[in-house]
């Protein structure tokens, strides 16, 4: 499997797009109609992958359109943006129509989405757990690694096993993007991503991404965009082409960093009661959650299995009890205690404010782009 990002595709993805950039860093248009011509072309007429000219920005604009042509490159197929992750949650429960959903815990939001999925339906999608048995209609859906841990599941297992009953495979890959994971080559039929966190990784944007195998699906997913007026916005899509354009040293650093972090952090975790590491006393912290601590599991699965590029940036920790665990966020230095992951400067938050749900001594990090060691 290899792993990693052609560097040549942010920085040059989308020169095949339509129109003459002379700009080096393509100016701001934030206008949402465009002058037409005597001869231009009818609505269904133009080619909506690479337009020859932009109508209405519902349907197209030039920064989105790049955009959508680098990410096809970076997660290897035909992707569209949507206005946040959210959004392109919702826009493929409405594409795979399914009759239940198998999912198991991760962002608490993607399940709030199913519950105003079900507002359309008479009847609701059946929630059903990973491990249950799949039917025919069922759509599975794997975030991993999973939110808020940072621990991986066995893409592969889940794509052979709703193949078997004819359904579909999305994969919630929002914590490991390129290089770290490739969803497809393990079987995925469709990944989404909160491009919100690492794509865009400067905590200034919201948007999502669906990436699908054929242009087929892409325009299908496109019509139904346009007239659920789900589209990222013009300022957002030119805050995200600038991103692009660093992703991959950001993301490779985010991980490293986070992986040294974790095995850091993991040496206090395993120091007792009375003795103390690097200064730290043990008893404080209980336990580290990553991907890198995972062990292989009953049906030999180990997440380097399908993470060949690195380990994510975004992980937790227990604490010892749940005073520390709200105390924390608040007595770091550099840390800013913050919902949210995936941008440049390091978070830290005390998960079960957001999640009322989550253990009361978790705290999850997002490591930035700042040093191991200052
Ligand atoms: C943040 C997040 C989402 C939702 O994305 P938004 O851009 O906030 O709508 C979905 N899945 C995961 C795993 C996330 O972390």
């Amino acid at each position: 499997m290899t792993a990693n990002i052609r560097a040549i595709d942010l920085l040059h993805g989308d020169s095949d797009v339509h129109g003459e950039h002379i700009e080096v860093a393509p100016s701001i248009s934030v206008s949402t109609t465009f002058r037409g011509t005597l001869d231009e072309l009818a609505l269904d007429e133009i080619d909506l992958k690479n337009p020859g000219r932009h109508v209405y920005s519902r349907y197209t604009q030039d920064i989105s359109t790049r955009v959508e042509h680098i990410l096809g490159k970076l997660l290897d197929g035909h992707a569209l943006t949507y206005a946040s992750g959210l959004a392109a949650c919702f826009a493929a429960l409405v594409f795979y129509k399914p009759k239940r959903i198998a999912i198991r815990g991760g962002y608490w939001g993607c399940h709030n989405t199913i519950k105003i999925y079900n507002k359309c339906r008479d009847v609701p999608v059946d929630v059903i757990d990973l491990d249950d048995e799949f039917k025919p209609g069922d759509l599975c859906w794997l975030e991993t690694p999973v939110n808020p841990t940072g621990e991986s599941r066995d893409i592969r297992y889940y794509a052979d096993k709703i193949h078997q009953v004819g359904g579909k495979l999305v994969v919630d890959a929002t914590f490991a993007p390129p290089p770290l994971q490739y969803p497809f080559k393990l079987g995925a039929d469709c990944i989404l991503h909160s491009a919100t966190k690492y794509i865009a990784g400067h905590s200034d944007l919201l948007s999502g991404v669906l990436v699908v195998k054929t242009e087929d699906e892409w325009k299908e997913l496109f019509g139904n965009r346009t007239y659920s007026g789900t589209v990222m916005g013009s300022l957002e899509a030119w805050l995200l082409l600038r991103s692009l354009r660093t992703f991959h040293l950001r993301i490779v650093r985010q991980s490293s960093t986070a992986t040294a972090l974790v095995q850091w952090l993991h040496s206090v975790a395993s120091t007792p009661k009375d003795g103390s590491f690097d200064g730290v006393p043990g008893g404080v912290l209980t336990k580290v959650f990553h991907s890198s601590l995972q062990e292989v599991d009953s049906r030999g699965f180990h997440p380097s299995q399908q993470m060949p590029g690195g380990w994510s940036a975004t992980f937790s920790i227990l604490l010892a009890t749940k005073e520390y665990a709200k105390v924390l966020p608040y007595l770091t230095k550099y840390f800013v205690p913050a919902t949210s992951l995936g941008g440049v400067e390091s978070l830290i938050e005390y998960r079960a404010r957001a999640d009322p749900d989550e253990d009361p001594t978790l705290i999850r990090l997002s490591i930035g782009v700042e040093d191991f060691e200052v």
